[in-house]
């Protein structure tokens, strides 16, 4: 058995447990990577913004554009840089927090936005979603001014929206989340114009969101194609951080949904 060990491995419920409190605990006290930084004029309408690129993510989408990084392939830039770069950039008039994930990382991800706003408390921050982790948002949205949601596909056709995001699509953690975002002034909705949509998908989509917040801009972001790694979508996670794990990957072709 290597270390740390496989939670499913340990015979013990009680160790299991005991595993699963310590897992719990690293979330709770990890502080973020961050794997770059870029100036941006097209993240945000109207806006330049400095994006801060957090690695890992708890999907597997189909041509993933930042799939390095989600498998953690990158350089660590520390954390004093981005300090430096906060405090010494004065053309930018947002920060936006993207991935990878910004929400698997939990709590950290609460001490980060902290960190930016102590460095640059006069710069709204954004965070991207891919809207899985309501609890999370729940718990930074007094900190920011926005969330940018991805919407992956139509929510109403579960089984595709599965098939683009590798795993077991959760309809009611996306509606959760779409009303936490719709209340700030920076949220905006997007959707990928994956080769896999039709027309009638896009309809689909545009009317979930007017039934849930119809009051936030929505944009078709268009498709480049990205040749992932083959293993990209195989089996359980082996790149996530152990702590960082909810959830197994479905391999490429699977007819789950
Ligand atoms: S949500 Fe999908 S597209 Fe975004 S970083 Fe994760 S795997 Fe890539």
């Amino acid at each position: 058995m290597g270390f740390p060990p496989d939670p499913q491995c340990l015979v013990s419920p009680i160790v299991r447990r005991v595993y699963n409190w310590f897992g719990e605990v690293l979330e709770r006290f990890m502080f973020p990577k961050i794997a770059g930084t870029l100036v941006s004029g097209i993240d945000h309408p109207d806006r330049v913004a400095l994006v801060v690129y957090l690695p890992y993510c708890n999907y597997r989408c189909l041509w993933c554009h930042n799939y390095e990084l989600v498998l953690g392939k990158f350089r660590e830039v520390p954390l004093e840089d981005l300090r430096w770069e906060l405090e010494n950039n004065m053309f930018v008039d947002m920060i936006v927090i993207t991935g990878g994930e910004p929400t698997v990382y939990g709590d950290g991800l609460i001490r980060l936005i902290e960190f930016v706003k102590e460095v640059r408390p006069d710069l709204p921050v954004r965070v991207d979603t891919n809207g899985s982790r309501p609890d999370v948002m729940e718990k930074t949205v007094d900190l920011v001014d926005g969330f940018a949601v991805d919407v992956k596909a139509p929510p109403q056709k579960k089984r595709l929206y599965s098939r683009i995001i590798g795993r077991e699509f959760d309809e009611e953690a996306l509606v959760k989340s779409i009303k936490i975002a719709c209340d700030l002034p920076l949220t905006l909705f997007r959707t990928v114009r994956y080769p896999i949509l039709t027309d009638e998908d896009f309809s689909l989509i545009k009317k979930f969101l007017n039934d849930i917040c119809p009051s936030k801009p929505y944009y078709v972001n268009e498709f480049v194609f990205v040749n992932s790694p083959a293993d990209w979508r195989g089996g359980t996670s082996t790149y996530l951080p152990k702590n960082l794990q909810d959830h197994t990957f479905y391999p490429e072709g699977f007819e789950k949904g």
